[in-house]
């Protein structure tokens, strides 16, 4: 009796919660050399020769080795992109429009070849062509309503995440705010550890800082569970053995790039906190890139993480990484204001840093002592 009871009252409660469903990578390829498999994992995906495969490709590849290896056949497009500044909606629209009235035919796929912002750009371009309007109209939660086309990401950098995860980061006119749907994750991911063989040393320590600190943010804040821990808990171990121990180079590429897949893995069912939520606002202000501006926000965070903070310090010691000074410390009331909305305005990311009670738990003031240190 005492058992049925038990169970009656715990059945509602079963019922009431939400558990995410969401979407994973249905098919990831991982190897040093595994690029030149493109060709053969695309070929059944094209849908006759007048339906291109689209390849979005970072502009630092122009007249590279990787041009050349790259499976264009048919009608196939190549497009150089600029990854100096990160995705806007009026980039995508663009893209989109472009191929549009290219083709009679619509594509069979859209393959993005770079770090995050061509991650993001390929993902946003997908679903953009089969859904109307612009892509300001769907940044936000689950408001896109038909499948993406087909999409590839090949990641040439290591850290966001941008590979694993169901958003698509895009400033857009009034706000920087993913699109996340179920149709933003990627049919499929190519994880070829030697395309990050060029990638600058700063811009490595920043992009897979960016994956530290998801590890960190996820780790220590109250969304946390055994799901998100398990996989934190291994990109963690990954980037402190690339980024404190002595690995040979080709360890080192192997090692980050799970590492950020694991962390994208984490956050997917958690969240991140503090850094994220401030380098936002520091983005949309300033137009601070998403890795140095979540370096230059971390560094400040001892009372949030002091661990993570103080090994971060060493990390940064360990390679030698000074940062920027004096970004924010000449910006007008205005600006600030401006910078603290945007930052209070990502709730998710302060409920998971501090709790339900969060607004209790962190000022306007000290925000703006944080951000005049930068
Ligand atoms: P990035 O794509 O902005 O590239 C950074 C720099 O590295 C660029 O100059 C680029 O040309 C260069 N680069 C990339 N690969 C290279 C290579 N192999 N050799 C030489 N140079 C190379 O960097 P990122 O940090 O990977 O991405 C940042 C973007 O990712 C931001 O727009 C951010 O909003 C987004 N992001 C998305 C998610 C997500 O889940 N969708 C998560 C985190 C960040
Ligand atoms: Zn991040």
């Amino acid at each position: 009796m005492n058992e049925k009871k038990e169970i009656e009252t715990q059945t509602p409660t079963h019922q009431t919660r939400a558990f995410k469903n969401f979407p994973m990578v249905p098919r990831v390829v991982f190897g040093k050399g595994s690029f030149n498999q493109l060709g053969s994992i695309l070929m059944p995906r094209r849908k006759n020769a007048d339906a291109p495969m689209i390849f979005l490709v970072d502009d630092v590849f122009e007249g590279t080795d990787l041009v050349n290896r790259l499976p264009l056949i048919f009608q196939d497009k190549l497009i150089f992109i600029s990854a100096d500044e990160e995705p806007k909606t009026d980039q995508v629209d663009a893209l989109v429009q472009q191929i549009q009235e290219e083709y009679s035919e619509a594509p069979s796929g859209i393959i993005g070849i770079g770090g995050g912002t061509l991650l993001d750009l390929s993902k946003a371009v997908s679903i953009m062509l089969n859904n109307q309007g612009s892509a300001a109209d769907y940044q936000g939660w689950d408001l896109v309503r038909r499948p993406a086309y087909y999409h590839v990401g090949i990641p040439t950098i290591s850290g966001t995440g941008a590979e694993v995860s169901r958003t698509t980061v895009l400033s857009g006119p009034k706000r920087k705010l993913g699109i996340n749907s179920d149709y933003s994750t990627f049919d499929q991911v190519l994880l070829d550890p030697d395309l990050t063989i060029g990638v600058p040393k700063d811009q490595w320590f920043y992009t897979g800082m960016d994956c530290y600190i998801h590890c960190i943010e996820s780790l220590s804040g109250t969304f946390l569970n055994a799901f998100s821990q398990s996989y934190g808990e291994i990109s963690l171990q990954l980037c402190r053995e690339v980024f404190l121990d002595a690995l040979t180079p080709e360890e080192s590429r192997d090692k980050l790039m799970m590492a950020s897949w694991h962390g994208g893995m984490s956050i997917a069912y958690s969240q991140v906190g503090v850094a994220h939520a401030m380098s936002y606002g520091l983005s949309f202000v300033l137009g601070v890139k998403h890795g140095i501006g979540n370096c230059l926000v971390f560094q400040h965070l001892e009372k949030f993480y002091p661990e993570g903070v103080a090994e971060f310090h060493r990390m940064k010691q360990k390679h030698g990484i000074s940062l920027p000074h004096g970004l924010c410390a000449a910006l007008n009331d205005y600006e600030m204001d401006r910078m603290i909305d945007i930052s209070l305005g990502m709730t998710p990311l302060w409920e998971n840093a501090l709790g339900s009670n969060w607004k209790e738990r962190i000022s306007r003031e000290q925000l703006e002592e944080i951000y005049r240190k930068i």
